[in-house]
């Protein structure tokens, strides 16, 4: 799977149950949606039945369980089928129901992921987006959870989950695949504290809470109707949690959470650290001008000067020059790219050399512009103090900039070169030239 496509499901599918809040009876229809659609609400018992977005701007209150809304329609407790989806490789769905809530079912997301398998997952003809994790990230909380995102080129958990006093104490780490989910994941189920339920049992708030559908801890004690189904099920709940509020994103992660005590807010902190990330390195691809004339070079004014064609023209174009001796060339690095195709099967990351490459052929057109006053040419020699210092991946816009150094006795010529990528260097090296009489 070089490039990762979009998923949908198969075919509609559904079930019903009591929703938590309201103790009242709810029927959930998964529905299939097309490419770049995501994952939508659909309120059928509402008038127009309106939609929303599962995205973070839509995340109203993450008070015990995650509620979106657009307008003044809600939708609350997302988060559990919202990770199933995500995690069984969904990407553009429906969510259909007849309430404001989907059904608790057990307490784990083990109903949904039974209605995934039973409608099916399909591929579509678009490739999937991802958040790659290229800097540590982290947020935290006066109450002490803490997230961090680490750079990784899979999709890991490192989970502690910690109860008051430290009870209950758990640790769990891994990969998140749909078929580590479906086992080690999705059946486990919400957990709650006695103490915190208690208030909200008096106040009526919870009406189709019962054992049924959650374990009570009550000091060292757990209460529910079926024994535990993992010695640390109530981490593996937490990741749960966060695999669904992270689904919030509208994309896939690539990267490593490591969460200590992780809860609905902090959660959604993290989703909107990632999305404010993904905004700002955008606006860093789009805010450089294109400058035409003699300011910068439009494809097929360098082809007239490069001789190398698809796919081996490693530049779109030339953005400026300053003075004799500076160059700045410009790279859209995209999944269609063919060496992605093996380079590498599943974890697309472009060859450092090839950046070498697109260093040299940038470095060759300011060498052209010198060649028309010197009648000479410059011949690509050497490569000195090359470092990658960063991968560069299917959505990057690469920024080439060469400068010209010495020029040792009118025949070799020296370029220092990088490229960038949102705002880091990604990669470097020294090219010599040498100049040869026309
Ligand atoms: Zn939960």
């Amino acid at each position: 799977m070089a490039a990762e496509f979009q998923h949908t499901l198969g075919k509609a599918a559904g079930f019903s149950g009591t929703s938590l809040h309201t103790g009242e009876k709810v029927t959930l229809k998964l529905q299939p949606a097309p490419i770049d659609h995501g994952i939508k609400f659909k309120r059928k018992d509402l008038q127009e039945e309106p939609t929303i977005d599962a995205k973070i701007d839509n995340l109203k209150t993450v008070e015990r369980a995650t509620t979106i809304g657009e307008g003044s329609v809600r939708v609350h407790t997302v988060e559990h089928v919202l990770a199933a989806l995500s995690a069984m490789g969904v990407d553009n769905a429906i969510v259909e129901m007849d309430a404001n809530e989907p059904p608790i079912g057990d307490g784990s997301a083990s109903a949904y992921v039974e209605l995934i398998k039973r409608a099916g997952v399909v591929a579509q003809e678009a490739s999937r987006r991802f958040f790659d994790a290229r800097e540590p990230m982290h947020v935290e909380s006066k109450a002490g959870s803490l997230l961090v995102l680490l750079p990784d080129d899979k999709f890991r958990i490192s989970c502690t989950q910690a109860g008051p006093e430290n009870r209950f104490t758990q640790f769990l780490s891994t990969e998140v695949t749909p078929a580590v989910f479906e086992r080690e994941i999705a059946p486990a189920r919400t957990f709650v504290y006695y103490e915190d339920v208690q208030p909200l049992i008096d106040k009526n708030l919870i009406k189709g809470g019962s054992l049924e559908n959650a374990i009570v801890v009550r000091g060292e004690s757990v209460l529910s109707k079926e024994p535990l189904r993992f010695r640390d099920e109530f981490v593996r709940h937490k990741m749960l949690d966060i695999i669904g509020d992270l689904a919030l994103l509208g994309c896939r992660v690539r990267g490593h959470i490591v969460a200590v005590k992780p809860g609905h807010s902090t959660n959604a902190e993290l989703v909107r650290a990632i999305a404010r990330e993904q905004a700002r390195s955008m606006a860093v691809a789009i805010k450089q001008p294109t400058l035409r004339g003699e300011g910068g070079l439009d494809t097929d004014e360098l082809m007239q000067i490069l001789p190398h064609r698809y796919p081996f023209l490693m530049v779109d174009r030339i953005i400026s020059f300053e003075g004799d001796n500076k160059i700045t060339g410009v790279k859209s690095v995209t999944i269609n790219e063919p060496f992605f195709q093996g380079h590498f099967p599943g974890h697309p990351v472009m060859p450092g050399v090839l950046q070498v490459e697109a260093m040299a052929q940038v470095a060759c057109i300011l060498l052209f512009r010198l060649s028309k006053t010197s009648g000479r040419l410059g011949y690509f020699m050497s490569a000195d103090q090359v470092k990658f210092r960063k991968p560069v991946l299917p959505g990057d816009t690469l920024f080439i900039h060469a400068e010209l150094t010495k020029a040792r006795g009118n025949r070799l010529a020296r370029a220092n070169c990088h490229c960038v990528v949102n705002d880091s260097v990604v990669s470097e090296g020294e090219l010599m030239f040498a100049f040869l009489d026309k």
